[in-house]
């Protein structure tokens, strides 16, 4: 409720008109996730000129619009031209065979008569005529059909990169949050019936605001992109990376106990920690960067939430130990538990 009533004061203010588009481009502004849309946001703000409607429409189309829905009804109008054109053939195609039943009927009684040579010709060329425009008119549909089976063809394909690219993250290219909730579901599901253990790995960049300031979001997103890399490349199989929200990653680990799920957040934590950073554009040295990790294991009385939230307080308990480390759920029992051994002790 704290960010939309942000939004709408903003939208008060501003004399931008509330509609949706707008409303979501400042509720964005409101949680502050988006970094670089709030640089330029706040940028406009500090200069004093009230904002435009047309400002506002670059704004969104620039951080927000997704032009997947706009290929996904591209698709999808493209595809309902394709059916109408062939409905259009199948019923010239079936009025014409219709006409034609009934040529070839009539001409069955007129054939029951006798018919004198004249007429005899006259019913020939009348059913020839007839039966040349049922073939014209077959061919029409057989071209049709053909055009849209070519069609088809490429409107599935494109179907499919706007289905798979629906499924990842933008800026580092891999799964996305969708993904990430689609595939856990699953995971859940296998592990809850399989019985084979599932661990879930949660990943914060330490300090990253910090590292943005001082180097701007477009480095930053840059470094993004390496931590995401990296997290992919260190897993493998039915594991499952994925682009949580800002600075945070996740892993699934299907068919991996916990003892396992720390060497794989170990080693990922020693590959982030290892890349040295260089700005691309000077070559400027930007040091290191580290991450802390959270890894919890399911348990059968989890859903998705409670396991999410268990690695997320593991991810926690690695910050307060001094960050770029890993802490597992067994870890975070005995840190919870100790205050309360302290309690007796005293
Ligand atoms: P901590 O070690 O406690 O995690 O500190 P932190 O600074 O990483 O954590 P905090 O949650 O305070 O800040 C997260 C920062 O991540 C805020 C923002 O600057 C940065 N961030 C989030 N999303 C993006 C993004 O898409 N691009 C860039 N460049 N930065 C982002
Ligand atoms: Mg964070
Ligand atoms: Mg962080």
């Amino acid at each position: 409720m704290g960010y939309a009533n942000a939004a709408f004061d903003l939208l008060k203010r501003s004399a931008i008109p509330p509609y949706p588009q707008f409303y979501e481009l400042l509720y964005t502004y409101a949680t502050g996730v988006n970094p670089s849309l709030n640089n330029r946001i706040n940028a406009v703000f500090r200069s004093g000129v009230s904002p435009s409607t047309d400002l506002a429409e670059a704004l969104y189309n620039e951080f927000l619009r997704s032009d997947l829905n706009e290929r996904m009804s591209s698709v999808s109008e493209r595809m309902h031209a394709r059916i109408e054109s062939v409905h259009d053939a199948i019923d010239a195609a079936m009025t014409t065979a219709n006409a034609y039943s009934g040529s070839l009927q009539s001409a069955t009684g007129d054939l029951e008569r006798d018919l004198g040579g004249d007429a005899m010709r006259e019913l020939a060329s009348r059913l020839l005529f007839e039966t040349r425009r049922m073939q014209d008119t077959n061919r029409e549909l057989e071209r049709k059909l053909e055009a849209s089976r070519d069609d088809i063809s490429a409107l599935q394909r494109d179907l499919d990169d706007v289905r798979r690219e629906s499924m990842l993250d933008p800026l580092t290219k891999i799964a996305n949050r969708k993904s990430f909730d689609d595939g856990l579901a699953d995971a859940i599901e296998e592990a809850r019936q399989s019985g084979v253990p599932l661990c879930l790995m949660l990943v914060d960049i330490d300090h990253f605001k910090s590292f943005n300031d001082s180097y701007g979001h477009q480095t930053g997103d840059q470094v993004l992109r390496l931590v995401a890399m990296t997290l992919k490349s260190n897993i493998k199989g039915k594991d499952l990376a994925a682009r949580y929200g800002g600075e945070e990653f996740v892993a699934i680990l299907p068919s991996t106990d916990l003892k396992g799920a720390m060497i794989v957040a170990e080693n990922i934590r020693k590959a982030i920690q290892a890349k040295e950073l260089l700005k691309r554009s000077t070559n400027e040295k930007l040091g290191r960067i580290t991450a802390s990790f959270g890894v919890a294991g399911f348990k059968p009385s989890d859903n998705a939430s409670s396991l999410i939230e268990r690695a997320d307080q593991c991810m926690y308990a690695a910050k307060r130990a001094g960050r770029n480390r890993v802490v597992s759920e067994d870890e975070l029992i005995e840190i919870t538990e100790m205050p309360a051994a302290d309690v007796s002790a005293a």
